[in-house]
């Protein structure tokens, strides 16, 4: 008998994680009563900390109603009422559009990459099958979803099972704008990959365009440039090629704006929506379609090819209409914007004139620094130095929660941290985070060097 061996398979088979036991706001308590500040929301996820009492309540009051019914046989209450929540405060064009809500972000681009291909299906133009997809993208873990990511390092074990996903770069500034271009231009040659792309496939053979309106957990907080969105709708109209803004991580409010793409000021045709949307009390995520694909699926074969058993469940839908209304009644937009400039002000302080920092960006409270080895050529740590690893562990002993992540660069090198911490930090979290990762990166500098 292994009796003190964890039966859970984690994600390290070596080391078992430290027990969390409660949440008090935006800190985790660990069994022996330690206590975390949760600067990442784990991952962009507990935008409402991990007590938030109405959050609570809502999925309290409905698993005594009614826990579970199947989406085949009913609809439920709380899963109309999110329905209504999101599409009254949705882009443009899905007013009479509507969300199908699922468990997971993977599950959701999954559903959205299918619904986009019934589309074609169902206007008569069965040769769309093509996805387009970024670079250094990640939508998700299942098959399909990491079929569409661009991370080398995360597909290539999974290689000869995924879908052939064209790709195009990723609109990356720090990375990719040269020395004399301005960030307009470099924005529109980006975007304007995106129509090459399409002729060498040949438009009558593409489905759809994925792209996350801030690169999230691969890349680390990257921005789109000026213009950019703008020119990739144009392009997207012009070939009649579905866009789908994956706002996982980077929508409801992360960035100071319910949907991400507000800012672009154009609007996606399908969006998915998951991690803030219930801020972690139950799993659940959201496919939104706007209103011209539902009236061709409408006029079509009128029902969804795709289903899962779990989709729009009751308690999950009831926990994540209380998240919503809780950032509007808390003002937690604003909060979002204030908390968010004061963290990128914090970081620039303490980071922007570090040798091996050689990027800050974001937007909101989603935020994100990127080591580098040298500062001047933007050159970083070999993988084998472990950069962010070493990062994420020196942070946690600090007591402090955050995403550093490896491979920003190409897949497999670089390293960056992010940091999304929940919406109700206060402001003295807020600066507690910022001397964390400055006093954490010096320290596990001073480690690598040793
Ligand atoms: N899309 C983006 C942009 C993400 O950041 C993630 C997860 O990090 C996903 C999709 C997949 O979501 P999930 O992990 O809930 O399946």
């Amino acid at each position: 008998m292994t009796a003190n061996r964890s039966a859970v398979l984690h994600r390290n088979l070596r080391v078992d994680p430290p027990v969390a036991v409660r949440g008090d706001g935006a800190w985790i308590i660990e069994a022996g009563g330690r206590r975390v500040f949760d600067g990442c929301g784990g991952a962009a996820v507990s935008c409402l900390g991990h007590s938030h009492p109405k959050v609570i309540e809502a999925i309290r009051r409905q698993v005594g109603q009614l826990a579970f019914v199947h989406s085949g046989a009913f609809t439920s209450e709380p899963a109309e009422a999110l329905a209504r929540h999101l599409v009254d405060r949705a882009p443009q064009g899905f007013g009479n559009g509507a969300t199908m809500f699922l468990g997971s972000g993977s599950e959701a681009m999954e559903a959205a990459l299918k619904l986009a291909r019934q589309y074609w299906i169902e206007k008569g133009e069965p040769s769309r099958g093509r996805i387009i997809a970024r670079d250094m993208a990640y939508h998700g873990n299942t098959l399909g979803a990491l079929a569409a990511g661009g991370h080398a390092g995360r597909r290539a074990p999974y290689a000869p099972l995924l879908i052939d996903v064209a790709r195009i770069p990723a609109c990356h500034a720090y990375r990719g704008r040269a020395e004399d271009e301005t960030p307009e231009d470099y924005g529109r040659r980006m975007a304007d990959a995106l129509e090459a792309e399409i002729a060498v496939l040949g438009p009558e053979n593409v489905c759809a365009f994925v792209v996350e309106p801030v690169g999230g957990a691969t890349m680390g907080c990257v921005p789109p440039a000026p213009g950019y969105f703008r020119r990739l709708r144009e392009i997207c109209d012009r070939h009649g090629v579905l866009m789908i803004a994956d706002e996982v991580m980077c929508g409801m409010g992360r960035t100071g704006t319910l949907f991400a793409m507000e800012q672009e000021g154009v609007t996606a045709d399908l969006y998915v929506i998951a991690k803030g949307l219930g801020a972690g009390y139950q799993p659940i995520a959201g496919m939104m379609v706007c209103e011209t694909v539902l009236d061709a699926i409408r006029g079509g074969s009128g029902a969804l090819a795709n289903g899962h058993t779990y989709m729009s469940h009751p308690a999950a839908c009831a926990g994540a209409l209380a998240v919503l209304e809780t950032i509007e009644e808390e003002g937690l937009l604003e909060a979002v914007n204030r908390l968010g400039a004061r963290l990128r002000a914090g970081l620039e302080s303490r980071l922007g004139a570090h040798p091996q920092v050689g990027d800050i960006r974001g937007r909101g409270l989603f935020q994100a620094f990127e080591i580098v080895a040298d500062r001047g050529s933007k050159s970083p740590f070999p993988p084998a130095a472990g950069i962010a690893a070493r990062f994420k562990q020196e942070a946690l002993a600090a007591g402090l929660l955050c995403y550093p992540s490896a491979g920003g660069v190409d897949g497999t090198q670089g390293d960056h941290v992010l940091l999304a911490p929940p919406f109700i930090s206060r402001e003295a979290d807020i600066d507690f985070v910022a001397d964390v990762c400055a006093a954490t990166l010096d320290r596990v500098l001073d480690r690598a060097a040793a």
